[in-house]
């Protein structure tokens, strides 16, 4: 099969009855962008700014930052580059960080991290939007925050940049031709105020990994709990589905960012709820791509409301079968 998903590279994801599916890649180093070309994507749905950090010995410096961003974006040619800003603290310590709080926390995941961190040491946001600004002279740049709790983390993180960009902009520096702003739903509690949050977004993007986790009160990360709930679990599905249906009242672009993503049955499931965008691990896009071209996505709709307006409980089960007797 692996010969048919090298000559799926150059085909378009599109859906038997004529629907566009994109499909990016996350990735979060520089060599990653060459997977875009490898395996034909539409794009970077996640750049995981935080590897920078991580992988070095002190904070990198702004300069160095807007060089890794800009290889990026050359790498990527006219596809878009979806940048999130940086997901630290909790799990995710930096040990060149100092933090007054030395006590450990005792749930990280739910800790001070990502947009939290980022907000309360904004020095470390702003530089990294000043370098995200002038990495991105001349085209588009897609910013995306992390672990938005509440519509005025993303307001005051996008309030943030833009006062980069009239910052850089008064001093004539070139500018992005437009900044994209998108969050990631990685917190349910950001699910109920979504008719807040989408009139001021141009995208957003649901994270299925911290998802998950906070929506089963299970860490993502503990071996016992790791395959106990199904992210083919109706309380996923129709937590998702009425995610879906509300950006499409209010005409925002959604995708999936999580690794559920790149899991065909459950790509399969995500497509059948109205998802048109999925960013995957790069492996990942020659077997969603090759079930995208062979699925009816009407019919597969269709299949998905029934059984969640069922209550169905054996959700796997039946989309097993209906791909197994259409060949997919
Ligand atoms: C997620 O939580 O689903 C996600 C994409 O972000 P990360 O895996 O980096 O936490
Ligand atoms: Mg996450």
């Amino acid at each position: 099969r692996r010969a048919e998903f090298v000559a799926m590279r150059d085909l378009p994801s599109v859906t038997a009855d004529g629907q566009r599916v994109e499909l990016m890649v996350n990735a979060g180093l520089r060599e990653d962008a060459q997977a875009l070309d490898m395996v034909g994507a539409d794009g970077i749905g996640l750049f995981r700014t935080e590897f920078q950090f991580l992988v070095s010995a002190t904070l990198p410096q702004r300069e160095k930052q807007q060089r890794l961003y800009k290889d990026v974006l050359d790498a990527a040619g006219d596809r878009p580059v979806i940048f999130r800003t940086v997901d630290i603290g909790g799990d995710k310590a930096l040990p060149y960080m100092q933090r007054e709080d030395e006590e450990l926390e005792d749930n990280p995941a739910m800790g001070w991290r990502a947009l939290r961190l980022a907000l309360d040491r904004d020095g470390l946001m702003k530089a990294q939007a000043r370098a995200l600004l002038e990495a991105a002279a001349g085209k588009v740049l897609h910013v995306m925050f992390p672990m938005v709790s509440e519509p005025w983390e993303y307001e005051e993180a996008r309030a943030l940049v833009e006062h980069q960009r009239i910052w850089l902009q008064e001093r004539k520096k070139k500018l992005p031709i437009a900044v994209k702003y998108g969050a990631m739903l990685e917190v349910p509690a950001l699910a109920e105020v979504l008719d807040i949050l989408l009139p001021r977004l141009d995208f957003l993007s649901i994270g299925t990994n911290d998802l998950t986790q906070f929506l089963f009160a299970a860490d993502r990360a503990h071996p016992r709990l790791a395959e106990r709930y199904d992210w083919l679990s109706i309380a996923i599905l129709r937590f998702l589905d009425r995610v879906v249906r509300t950006c499409r009242d209010y005409q925002v672009p959604v995708g999936v960012c999580g690794e559920m993503g790149g899991r065909t049955l459950e790509a399969m499931a995500l497509v059948g709820l109205g998802i048109r965008r999925l960013s995957i691990t790069p492996a990942s896009v020659g077997p969603v791509k090759a079930m995208i071209r062979a699925i009816d996505a009407a019919e597969l709709q269709a299949l998905m409301r029934e059984l969640l307006d069922g209550g169905a409980r054996d959700i796997r089960a039946r989309l097993t079968q209906w791909a197994v007797e259409r060949n997919i």
